[in-house]
């Protein structure tokens, strides 16, 4: 009698097993750091520090090389009429955010990471610059940057640019790198070694299949930017590893 009632409650088990990974396995990543709260900007220290407080999962950045290789974390590549690929680092230095903070050097927000105790993963985008090589050196910079300061497993890279995707798993075959442009299946990227998709949810809407495709092919899969409740459920309900959003405090309540 009780080897039957065993046998019942590992059967019960196995089949909950599934839906158990599934509800555990969506997480948020800030967009941008959380910079819909008073005080804070896009891409500032203080975004970062608000997403670790909200204890999720990730919080993401966006990184350009000046000129004379200083990695600067801005979303746009002109910002006050400076255009951040173009310019010296002298020039960018001054540059300051809605908030009134210095606009950071991936250094500041990497040190912010290394002296926090929150879990919360910085994910780093590698903006696709005018010349391929300088994304594929801004990556570099990043890859040897995060290295020497030892945080390689509290960093992910993403980036529209295949070239700065390559390079970084060429750097670091063990890093998380996903692909963000959404014109590649997971099998193409895949036998290129890029480990994760991170597409626009309107890509996984008209492609629902790959985000099988790339679970059986061990592949993360992240969606962006996905805000509005009903889409966050859709893309729970899909399956994904990750969800980034501009709510990141939404976000976690809908997906927990
Ligand atoms: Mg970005």
């Amino acid at each position: 009698m009780k080897l039957r009632h065993l046998i019942l409650l590992i059967a019960a088990c196995m089949a909950l097993a599934p839906c158990m990974a599934q509800t555990t396995r969506c997480q948020t990543i800030a967009h941008r750091g959380e910079w819909r709260s008073e005080g804070s900007a896009q891409n500032s220290r203080t975004s970062l520090q608000r997403a670790m407080d909200l204890g999720i999962f990730g919080s993401e950045i966006d990184i350009w090389l000046t000129r004379d290789d200083h990695i600067m974390v801005n979303h746009d590549d002109k910002y006050q009429g400076v255009s951040l690929q173009d310019a010296s680092f002298a020039q960018c230095k001054r540059l300051r955010l809605g908030n009134g903070e210095r606009m950071p050097q991936l250094k500041h927000l990497l040190r912010i990471l290394k002296r926090s105790k929150s879990p919360t993963r910085l994910i780093v985008e590698v903006k696709p610059h005018r010349d391929p090589m300088r994304s594929r050196r801004c990556a570099a910079m990043a890859v040897n940057e995060i290295r020497r300061r030892g945080l390689e497993d509290r960093v992910m890279y993403i980036s529209f640019s295949i070239e700065a995707c390559l390079t970084i798993h060429a750097m670091a075959p063990e890093a998380d790198v996903a692909y963000l442009e959404g014109d590649r299946t997971p099998t193409s990227l895949n036998h290129m070694g890029i480990n994760g998709i991170d597409y626009h949810f309107s890509k996984f809407q008209a492609h629902p299949e790959w985000v099988g495709e790339a679970h059986r092919l061990g592949m993360n899969v992240n969606t962006w930017t996905v805000d509005k409740p009903e889409d966050i459920r859709a893309m729970k309900a899909l399956g994904v590893d990750y969800i980034t959003t501009n709510e990141p405090a939404r976000c976690e309540e809908l997906i927990r």
